[in-house]
């Protein structure tokens, strides 16, 4: 007689944490049988779903731990209504060498052309590749760095932050940065340097950044920096959500 039960199997499963086969144990004895499958072929079943569903915890926790404010993908990018995106780059972009070299990319436009989007897709990407991401605003990031500072806590901070494979520093230019600000993002910059990639969304062309950053000094530091190993997209279209509205307009009109 078998005595080993579902509950057992379920039990083994769970110490050796193949959360899939301890979720699914009535579901793969019942398939494996109905398709008579053979030993090989069960075992290449369960590895092949546990290794799936290890996939898909993998890329939730690095999308958790990206803090995106919202889910964009490169699919759900319509690079037919801005023809100023050069797409030979955007191919070039999508196999994440610019990852492994530590290089960076700059969107730049006016308000509601997608750079955010863009950030954001290629930061999932880079997650479903294997990367890790984070995202933040650059009042967002600036306001961390200084209050890390405040508590004496800057050297852990920038530690943290340097590790991560890929940074987003969404708007920058929406808010003119302090010149300890500055001097701090810096820091940041200079430690990611070759090794680290980052993405800055900004609605200002780089020679406003001088202003921005209000510091020369530190402002010519992070764009040599930044601008080094990089690859410079400036997207010159209409905002896709007046496109949205005026398409809606037209419709409507139609159907009057
Ligand atoms: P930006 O950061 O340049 O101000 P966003 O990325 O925030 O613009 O885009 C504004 C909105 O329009 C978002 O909801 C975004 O998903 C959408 N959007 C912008 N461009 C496109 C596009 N080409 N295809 C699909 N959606 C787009
Ligand atoms: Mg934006």
């Amino acid at each position: 007689m078998n005595s080993c039960t579902d509950d057992i199997l379920k039990a083994m499963a769970d110490r050796l944490n193949l959360t899939y086969l301890r979720d699914h144990i009535e579901e793969i004895i019942s398939e494996t049988s109905i398709c008579k499958m053979n030993s090989r072929e069960i075992l290449q079943f369960v590895f092949k779903k546990e290794i799936e569903r290890r996939e898909e915890n993998r890329i939730r926790l690095g999308i958790m731990s990206a803090h995106f404010p919202r889910r964009c993908t490169l699919n759900s990018f319509d690079f037919d209504v801005q023809p100023s995106i050069d797409m030979a780059i955007i191919r070039e972009l999508k196999t994440l060498s610019w990852v492994e070299s530590g290089s960076n990319i700059l969107f730049l436009g006016p308000p509601g052309v997608g750079k955010t989007h863009l950030a954001i897709g290629f930061g999932m990407t880079a997650i479903e590749n294997g990367y890790s991401v984070l995202f933040r605003t650059a009042e967002a990031l600036i306001k961390e760095l200084l209050e890390a500072q405040a508590q004496c806590k800057l050297e852990q901070k920038l530690q943290k932050l340097s590790k991560v494979k890929v940074l987003i520093i969404d708007e920058f230019g929406y808010f003119p940065v302090t010149v300890e600000g500055a001097h701090l993002l810096f820091q940041l910059v200079n430690r990611r340097y070759e090794s680290r990639s980052t993405i800055v969304t900004s609605n200002r062309p780089v020679r406003d950044w001088g202003l921005i950053l209000g510091d020369s000094t530190a402002a010519t530091a992070i764009l040599d920096r930044l601008l080094h190993h990089s690859c410079v997209l400036t997207i010159n279209g209409d905002s896709y959500r007046l496109m949205s509205a005026r398409k809606e307009k037209l419709l409507e009109e139609n159907d009057k």
